[in-house]
């Protein structure tokens, strides 16, 4: 179990440490590529600030939270798929969180069902 002062994953792609294919960053955030796509297109949106998971976020938060969902857009038309595209945050392990930082999900590039992608 990794203990609360560990470094997180994507603290350590932040930092460097790890290598990833980054496609945007600024003073906030990260944008990289999902080393394992669900999807053509599949980007994470990392704030460089730690929140383990989005119920852990408050007010002071507010501020990043949007700018990481007008990123999620920017970045939706940078990728070229601005008219279709899934935004995801999955909330604890049990819904499927494996990385506790949290981090938005873009997946396009096929097309949705209510499940997932169908093709
Ligand atoms: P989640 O399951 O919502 O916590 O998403 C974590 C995501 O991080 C998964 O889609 C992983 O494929 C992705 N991931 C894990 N390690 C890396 C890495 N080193 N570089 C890029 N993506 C990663």
């Amino acid at each position: 179990m990794a203990e609360e002062n560990d470094l997180s994953i994507f603290e350590r792609i932040i930092a460097g440490d790890i290598p990833s294919e980054k496609i945007h960053e600024d003073e906030l955030a990260i944008v990289i590529q999902d080393i394992n796509p669900q999807a053509p297109t599949h980007v994470l949106l990392i704030p460089k600030l730690k929140i383990p998971r989005l119920v852990d976020a408050d007010v002071s938060h507010q501020a990043l939270l949007g700018h990481l969902l007008l990123l999620a857009g920017k970045v939706a038309r940078q990728l070229g798929c601005a008219d279709a595209f899934r935004l995801v945050i999955n909330n604890g392990a049990d819904a499927g969180q494996t990385v506790f930082h949290l981090h938005l999900h873009i997946l396009a590039g096929g097309r949705f069902s209510e499940g997932g992608l169908v093709n």
